[in-house]
């Protein structure tokens, strides 16, 4: 099930697209071969004195005009042609870039985002996070495959949801997902992280007829000094290798090499969910207030989100329990 045994299809469609352009751009070159001819033509029995009689030139108008409208339409059929090829290799294109099961984008698309992002070097570059699912095979094991498939699209969908506009939110392989956290501190990017990281944690998946609950662990790092990608990437790794070790359902930033673990404050979650919402105002946990600054247009919420004492009781509780 891993996004890459998928791509070949879209490879194989873009090569056909690309022998397509090749037989549409050979015969446009003889649509206007023949087109050439058909002007010559007329050239040629204009420039003979015996037609220069009006109704020679009238004819020469004509079959001119005729030409022209001819070579025309030949090349609006070409353009609606070659418009169509472009339509698909934007498809396939994309399809090369998204993953399957989950259509969040898959590690071919990470890959290539993160080298870009590692351009910049350590002061704008940002963070990289991996999450992975915990104790996921026993979800299969009990629930069988289908219910586990259903677990990583509700995954893909909370992470995505939360944290792709701070870069890019990707199916790394398997039950682990990646993001790169553009331009973020180490501090800021793991309290996304963990936000995101909870919020996994109290979703309730419906899967035939019950519900269930997984939790997922993380590692955080943000750009070093001369690291290469690979480096970057490893950091993050033993980030979450060392969630895992200490018993999951937790997340730790390194500090250079050094796994910390990531605690965050009520205060600090209670504020990144307000502004993570004012930015997005269609995702629930605490949008600007009636009244308040921004989004006039969008309509207060009559009530029902919990209010900042309630949430802080609830991410304490949250916290005892793990
Ligand atoms: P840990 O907490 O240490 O991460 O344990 P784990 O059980 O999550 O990890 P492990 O690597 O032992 O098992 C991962 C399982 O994920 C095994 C594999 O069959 C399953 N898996 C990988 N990709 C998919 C998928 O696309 N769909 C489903 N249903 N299962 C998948
Ligand atoms: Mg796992
Ligand atoms: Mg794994």
């Amino acid at each position: 099930h891993r996004g890459e045994d998928r791509d070949e299809p879209s490879r194989e469609r873009i090569s056909q697209v690309a022998a397509r352009l090749r037989s549409y751009a050979a015969s446009m070159a003889a649509d206007v071969d023949a087109h050439q001819t058909r002007v010559q033509a007329v050239n040629h029995s204009l420039n003979r004195e015996i037609s220069e009689t009006p109704e020679a030139v009238l004819t020469a108008v004509h079959q001119l005009i005729e030409a022209n409208e001819q070579m025309q339409s030949q090349l609006q059929d070409a353009q609606r042609r070659i418009h169509e090829q472009a339509e698909q290799i934007e498809t396939a294109q994309r399809r090369a870039m998204t993953d399957a099961l989950t259509r969040i984008p898959n590690r071919r698309a990470f890959d290539e985002y993160l080298a870009r992002r590692h351009q910049p070097g350590p002061a704008r570059a940002g963070c990289v996070a991996l999450l992975d699912v915990d104790s996921f095979k026993q979800v299969n094991d009990r629930y069988g495959h289908q219910a586990g498939d259903e677990v990583l699209r509700v995954v893909a969908q909370v992470l995505h949801a939360r944290l792709d506009r701070c870069g890019m939110v990707a199916r790394f392989g398997g039950e682990e997902f990646a993001v790169v956290l553009d331009g973020y501190t180490v501090q800021q990017a793991s309290l996304a992280v963990e936000a995101a990281r909870i919020a996994i944690g109290q979703r309730e998946i419906s899967v035939q007829d019950q519900r269930l609950r997984v939790t997922a662990s993380a590692g955080v790092a943000e750009l070093g000094e001369d690291e290469s990608i690979a480096q970057w990437l490893q950091r993050a790794d033993d980030g979450l290798y060392h969630s895992k070790q200490v018993g999951r359902n937790c997340g730790h930033w390194m500090d250079d090499q050094q796994p910390r673990r990531i605690d965050v404050d009520c205060d600090d979650l209670w504020e990144h969910s307000r502004s993570h919402s004012a930015a997005h105002p269609g995702l629930p946990g605490g949008r600007p207030q009636a009244g308040g600054a921004g989004r006039p247009d969008v309509p207060a919420p009559a009530s029902g989100l919990p209010d900042r004492r309630g949430l802080a009781a609830r991410f304490s509780q949250l916290r005892n329990r793990s």
